[in-house]
């Protein structure tokens, strides 16, 4: 199985009535690259930097970081690379910065929210990838966005690390693009606004669900809870998307949902074309790709919104697989 479904790497990701897809890879380190190149990505839709920083005593430096940056963006050549900003705090520490003790560290001082409290950390990562865009076809994302001015602020930040480079002779791609993960509910529901700030979206199904649900996805206790087909994720999902086509600006989705094949239809219905993924994903999503169809899951989408459990959700999507693959 394995073996026939690697002849399809090199294959377009195209539905039974024509619609082309496009399977990006998430990846955490350079060491994956290998993979997702074999598998057949159309890009790098998620880096994940947090690594870079994480098993050390010291932050990365700016060199050392560019390094990496540099050799991700060459390896793909003219393919995207999103390179997602530190996305530290929650699970994840690092304990040579003082982060605090927190009662509720998903909710608390993460990603975004640190990158904007630490300036001179956010500065030099913004110049890193911004040296690392003359190589390649990179793009810069913020995590756990909330608010316009939080985009603003980074924004910001982005801008003086530019006028740096600019001033030092250093060469990087002045109008890369910049987008954001709608991963927390506020950012889908001003989503309409936000997409006045940024070039793309990527929605990171995995925090999302754990936000709009109230349900920690680290928690056993409350996994039977954490429920990606929950109708109000897929409220936030469509208001999303409609907002970023309204807006004429790309949305892709990051997370763990993008893998899932069930989630299809989903997509097609609503008219996402951009998945990212873990690179052993992509083949087992393009195989059930070349099985869909645009015009079935449009037909279903009715009945998938107006579903009111997540249990009829499921229903819906599994009815639908089944005669549709
Ligand atoms: C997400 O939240 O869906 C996502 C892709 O980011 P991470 O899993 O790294 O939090
Ligand atoms: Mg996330």
């Amino acid at each position: 199985m394995r073996e026939q479904l690697q002849e399809l790497a090199h294959l377009p990701a195209q539905t039974e009535d024509g619609v082309m897809m496009h399977l990006a890879a998430n990846i955490s380190s350079v060491k994956e690259l290998d993979l997702v190149v074999k598998n057949g990505a159309t890009g790098v839709g998620l880096f994940r930097t947090e690594f870079l920083y994480m098993d050390r005593d010291s932050l990365p430096k700016e060199d050392e970081q560019f390094e990496v940056y540099k050799q991700v963006a060459e390896r793909m050549g003219n393919k995207q690379v999103i390179i997602r900003t530190l996305d530290i705090g929650g699970d994840k520490n690092l304990h040579y910065i003082s982060l605090p003790e927190e009662e509720n560290p998903f909710l608390g001082y993460r990603a975004i929210r640190i990158s904007l409290d630490r300036e001179d950390l956010f500065k030099t990562q913004l110049r890193a990838i911004l040296r690392a865009s003359h190589y390649g076809n990179v793009k810069i994302m913020y995590p756990m966005i909330s608010s316009i001015s939080e985009v603003r602020a980074a924004n910001s930040i982005l801008e003086k690390a530019k006028s740096e480079l600019t001033e030092e002779n250093i060469p990087f791609k002045n109008n890369l693009e910049v987008g954001v993960m709608i991963e927390v509910p506020a950012a889908a529901l001003i989503a309409d606004l936000l997409a006045d700030e940024v070039q793309f979206f990527s929605i990171g199904t995995n925090d999302l669900v754990q936000y709009v649900l109230a349900v920690d996805r680290m928690n056993e206790a409350i996994a039977h809870m954490y429920d990606p087909y929950h109708p109000a994720v897929l409220r936030l999902l469509k208001l999303t998307v409609e907002a970023a086509h309204r807006q004429g600006i790309p949305v892709s989705v990051c997370g763990e949902m993008a893998g899932d094949i069930r989630a299809l239809p989903l997509w097609l219905g609503l008219g996402i074309t951009d998945l990212s993924m873990s690179a052993q994903s992509i083949l087992k999503v393009k195989n059930s790709i070349l099985q869909s169809s645009l015009k079935s899951s449009v037909l279903m989408m009715d009945q998938l919104f107006s579903c009111k459990t997540s249990e009829a959700v499921a229903g819906v999507l599994n009815k639908h697989m089944q005669k549709d693959m």
